[in-house]
């Protein structure tokens, strides 16, 4: 099936969801997941009325870049090596993945003046060993922390669930993350509205609307044939 295709069921699985809870399908943004394609496919997504384009390395988002610049809002999805910043924190939009000081510090110094870092801190809801992310407890010191690097603004919190054949399971993780949302928010940090939740993929996007996500995260479910 073709990207719009795909699109129109995406929508209506969102529509869906966000109905059975009392949400407004206007909540929920999607940011299409480019990492498995190329050029011509992204072009797609654009052209099927998409705005916003996930990469989750720095080789991969920089392509996408010089082909699409101007064309779409571009967001880091991936874990970033400090010493990567600089390549792209003047190109990107959104960084989802804040999970440590050494981050916030570089993206402080390598900030365009000027600029304001867009960020969503991640938390490991599921503590799953092998999934970045600070520890939900770890999570308000944290943010407290980044007072001090004023470039950087806490815009939400990001997740990833752990891969469940019965998506169901997942509704804890997600959940728990918007919990924590509305804990951070009750602080009322200055430098940390923290009104977005990043969560969802393909396979489980639907259980975080349910539970409050504002962007999800897609790829296989839309880039597939
Ligand atoms: C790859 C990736 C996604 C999208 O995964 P799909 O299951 O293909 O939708 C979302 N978020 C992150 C951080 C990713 O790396």
């Amino acid at each position: 099936m073709s990207v719009e295709e795909n699109l129109q069921q995406v929508n209506q699985v969102i529509q869906s969801a966000c109905e059975k809870v009392g949400r407004k399908k206007e909540e929920v943004t999607i940011v299409a997941v480019t990492k498995y394609v190329g050029n011509d496919k992204t072009k797609e997504v654009l052209e099927a009325g998409i705005e916003h384009i996930g990469e989750n390395r720095v080789e991969g988002a920089l392509e996408k870049w010089e082909a699409f610049q101007g064309q779409a809002n571009f967001h880091f999805i991936g874990t970033l090596q400090s010493r990567k910043v600089k390549q792209v924190i003047d190109k990107y939009d959104y960084f989802h993945s804040l999970d440590r000081p050494s981050l916030a510090k570089e993206f402080q110094k390598r900030c365009p003046e000027g600029k304001k870092i867009r960020c969503f801190v991640q938390v490991n809801v599921s503590g799953e060993a092998s999934k970045f992310g600070l520890a939900p407890e770890e999570t308000i010191p944290f943010i407290e922390s980044l007072k001090d690097y004023p470039a950087i603004e806490v815009i939400g919190l990001m997740t990833m669930a752990p891969f469940e054949e019965d998506p169901e399971k997942t509704r804890p993780v997600f959940r728990g993350l918007r919990e924590l949302r509305d804990e951070v928010q009750s602080q009322r940090f200055p430098h940390a509205p923290c009104t977005e939740l990043s969560m969802g993929m393909s396979n489980d996007y639907h259980i975080a609307v349910e539970e409050g996500a504002t962007i999800v995260r897609l790829g296989s479910v839309l880039m597939n044939e």
